[in-house]
Order: structure tokens, then C-alpha cells, then sequence
């Protein structure tokens, strides 16, 4: 199979996109961007055994590869429209092939992304996804804006993604019945992560600031801090942990795959005192969103236990440190 062959056959599956002028095959693709949008653009790159353990299901690659592009789109409140796909393959494997392109192109088709380019080289595998999307040209959400006294809200179940992770690396939840139910949605949390565009799109006016959680909640709260030019206070008794954490993990796990665990992809954000009835409401008909923390006028970052501060040794991960 040559490189061409290997496009044709796993990345020129059709999209109901009209904005899509000239797409994959061409040196580029050319794509209509609307008079009254701005351009948002994103990219994120995954290798294996960095990002996902070496034998990861295909599909699940093909779906995590867009859904952490999805995800930096779902934080600035933008509506996802096209991505190109840069992938370094080990070897032609075509199961493997068929799988990816499953798995991509099944979350692509949910939220209407084209497939409008990319490029194939042999190589570690790694795949980097570059996602385009649309938002009003005066309306898009970004990490600044947060102001002292704005409730901070997490989506989801933040440290389910780590816990799986966990589950995973250990072979945990084998011993009962309940234990393999629990250990398979956390397995689920971390292989299929869910890219948050809808809440993203009713927090457009309702948020001061957003944030996508990718490396764990409490180094991402603390860009959000950075570029808002505030502090924040974490209560550590209002996470939310779901059944299956709390099945196989102690409170004190629970406690660090929440604030320091990476790639739940759940949302981060703040709202101000006078949009907190509006929020309620949103939240209320689509996702659960839990407020966990205050924004403060001191730049630092706390974390409280009944009222009182203390210090967690990592802060989430970082591929450098
Ligand atoms: P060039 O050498 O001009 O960059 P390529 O041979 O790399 O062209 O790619 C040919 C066409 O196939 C281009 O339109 C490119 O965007 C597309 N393409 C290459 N690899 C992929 C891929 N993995 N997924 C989607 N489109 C791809
Ligand atoms: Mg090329």
C-alpha cells in the first residue's frame, strides 16, 4: 500500500460541510469562513506511551486525537467546523487503520467536523490533530476576565480520567462484580473522553473565564489565575466524586486524581455573582457542574479543608518537570 493508496482507502470519507470548497487530496484545502465569524484555531498532538498506554484500542485513539481538539474549542465557547489529521505511523497495520479512522471520523460526524487535510509519515506513532471552528465575531470565551469573587465551577467528575488511567496501568477492579463495573466506566472516562461543546456554548454569556482541564484541575485553574490577574480558593470538601471513584479509590486518592490527575477535558470556569441564577438554570438542563471554589484578590492558589489551607505536593502534570 503506498502513502497515497493508504489516504484514499481511511481519510476521504465524505462530511455534510458546504463551507468545505476543496478538501483532502489537494496541496491544501480552501474553506469558507462566514462575514460575521472569527477564525479559532487549535492543535494538540498525541504519542503513544506518553498520552495513551502502548495497546490502546485504535478507535479510542482515532476519538481521543479529535476530542482533545474539541475540547480547547469547547473552552472559548467557538462551534467546531474543520480539522486536519498529521499522522506517524510505526508501520501499515490496516485493522489499526480501520479503527482510527472509526473512531476519529464517528466523533467528527457528531459535531460536524470536515476532515479537510493532513499529512502520513512512517514514524513513532503520534498523531496531531489541528482543529479549526467558528465563533460571532464579538463573543468567544478565553482564560481571562475572572474577577475576586467569582464562583469557580468544574463539568463532570474531575480525577475519573486519572483514576481510569490507573485502573488501566494497575489492572485494578478484578475482585468483584461491582469492582468491574466501576473499573470499566473509569476505564471509559479515560479512553472516551467527552469534548464539553455544548456547555461551552451556553457559557458563552454567562462565564467570565474557561478553561479546559487537560493537565490536571489545579494547574489549569492556575493559567486561568495567571491571565485573569487573580487567586483562588479551592474547597476540597465540594468535589464531586462519582460512585466508581469511590469504590476502588480512598477518599485521599479520589481527592489527588481531582485536583492533580490530567485528561478529564471537563471545563473550568467562573461566573460572576450576578449570572450565578442564569448558570443554575443552563446547568440544570444539560450537564452537571458543580461550584468547588471562589476567585480572590490575592494571587495565590489555596487549598481549603474546612476553611483551613493546606498543600498538596504535585500540582498535575507537566512534560518537562
Ligand atoms: P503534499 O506532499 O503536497 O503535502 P500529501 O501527499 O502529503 O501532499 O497529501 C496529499 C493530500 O492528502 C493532501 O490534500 C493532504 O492534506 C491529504 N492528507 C495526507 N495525509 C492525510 C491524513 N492522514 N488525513 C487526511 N488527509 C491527509
Ligand atoms: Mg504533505
Amino acid at each position: 500500500m503506498s502513502e497515497f493508496d493508504l489516504i484514499t482507502k481511511y481519510f476521504t470519507r465524505a462530511s455534510k460541510r458546504s463551507d468545505v470548497l476543496l478538501g483532502v487530496g489537494d496541496d491544501a484545502a480552501v474553506l469558507q469562513v462566514p462575514n460575521d465569524r472569527r477564525l479559532v484555531a487549535a492543535v494538540d498532538t498525541i504519542a503513544e506511551a506518553v498520552h495513551f498506554p502502548v495497546g490502546t484500542d485504535a478507535a479510542a485513539v482515532g476519538h481521543r486525537a479529535l476530542a482533545v481538539n474539541l475540547s480547547d474549542i469547547a473552552a472559548m465557547g467557538a462551534e467546531p467546523a474543520w480539522a486536519t489529521l498529521s499522522l506517524s505511523l510505526p508501520k501499515y497495520d490496516a485493522d489499526w487503520l480501520e479503527g482510527f479512522a472509526n473512531g476519529l471520523y464517528r466523533l467528527a460526524d457528531r459535531f460536524n467536523v470536515a476532515l479537510v487535510g493532513g499529512d502520513t509519515i512512517r514514524g513513532p506513532l503520534s498523531i496531531t490533530v489541528s482543529i479549526m471552528g467558528l465563533v460571532r465575531t464579538d463573543r468567544w470565551l478565553t482564560r481571562a476576565g475572572a474577577k475576586p469573587g467569582d464562583t469557580i465551577f468544574v463539568s463532570g467528575m474531575p480525577g475519573e480520567a486519572a483514576a481510569g488511567l490507573a485502573v488501566i496501568q494497575n489492572n485494578l477492579g478484578q475482585s468483584s462484580v461491582e469492582q468491574g463495573a466501576a473499573s470499566k466506566q473509569l476505564r471509559d472516562r479515560f479512553l472516551w473522553p467527552e469534548p464539553r461543546i455544548e456547555l461551552g456554548r451556553a457559557l458563552r454569556s454567562l462565564a467570565s473565564s474557561t478553561i479546559d482541564i487537560s493537565d490536571g484541575l489545579l494547574v489549569d485553574l492556575e493559567h486561568l489565575c495567571k491571565q485573569s490577574g487573580c487567586g483562588a480558593r479551592i474547597d476540597v470538601e465540594s468535589l464531586p466524586f462519582s460512585q466508581s471513584m469511590r469504590a476502588l479509590f480512598s477518599q485521599e486518592e479520589c481527592e489527588r486524581f481531582a485536583l492533580t490527575g490530567g485528561d478529564d477535558y471537563e471545563l473550568l470556569f467562573t461566573v460572576p455573582p450576578e449570572k450565578m441564577l442564569d448558570v443554575e438554570a443552563a446547568v440544570a438542563r444539560g450537564i452537571r457542574c458543580t461550584p468547588i471554589g471562589r476567585m480572590m484578590e490575592n494571587r495565590t492558589l489555596l487549598c481549603c479543608r474546612e476553611g483551613r489551607a493546606f498543600d498538596i505536593a504535585t500540582r498535575g502534570y507537566d512534560h518537562f518537570s
